[in-house]
């Protein structure tokens, strides 16, 4: 794709995630991939307000080429493409219904929420709990790289989301449908549900394998 248009679509999708409120303050960060090295929104930025133009380029060792500098996430999404070349794009939020559920004491870790839809096993399929560690610490990247090893969605405790997608539309809705399911969840945790069968995820795994 066309570094322009990327960097224009970039700016739209963050927009619309920050718009609709699905992530606060100058939290939240967007990554995609390009030929030659990779595009991330830059560190302080508010997802509501960037400039195409001024969108950090990096290369494939972390290194700001141009643009201003990179949000202080930025090995998040750098362990993500490193371990899963399929991906072209990573949206991390601090999303509302997700994090809550990344502070639950009860969740399963080695997959947190249960398979309410088939859209949710189609775009996210199965999702791991990564534990805390504070912000900056490199034990994170370390722990992101290790998951996404196996997983192109997971879920920071007591922070956020991180999702990949083949394109910046498949990372934005994936993340998306991980945070309306949270919320389903969240709603019906006291409720007695019917979440879809073992056969029906298996098949629906079957054919749409994670990116
Ligand atoms: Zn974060």
């Amino acid at each position: 794709m066309i570094e322009s248009r990327l960097r224009e679509d970039v700016c739209r999708i963050a927009k619309s995630i920050f718009d609709r409120g699905l992530t606060h303050g100058s939290t939240g960060n967007i990554s995609a991939k390009l030929d030659d090295g990779w595009l991330l929104t830059p560190t302080g930025s508010s997802l509501g307000d960037l400039d195409p133009g001024r969108l950090s380029r990096l290369d494939w060792n972390g290194n700001l080429v141009s643009g201003d500098p990179p949000s202080k996430e930025s090995f998040l999404h750098l362990g993500m493409y490193q371990q899963r070349p399929k991906l072209g794009a990573v949206v991390h939020l601090h999303s509302t219904h997700s994090v809550a559920v990344s502070v639950l004491q009860d969740v399963d870790p080695a997959d947190v929420l249960p398979p309410l839809t088939a859209y949710y096993v189609m775009r996210v399929g199965t999702l791991p709990l990564v534990p805390y560690y504070a912000p900056g610490d490199r034990s994170l990247a370390e722990a992101v790289r290790q998951y996404a090893g196996r997983h192109h969605a997971m879920l920071l405790a007591n922070h956020g989301p991180v999702v990949g997608g083949t394109s910046l539309s498949a990372a934005a809705d994936a993340v998306e449908e991980l945070e309306a399911t949270a919320k389903l969840y969240l709603l019906l945790r006291h409720e007695k549900v019917r979440p879809l069968s073992a056969d029906a995820v298996m098949a629906l795994r079957r054919k749409h394998p994670s990116p």
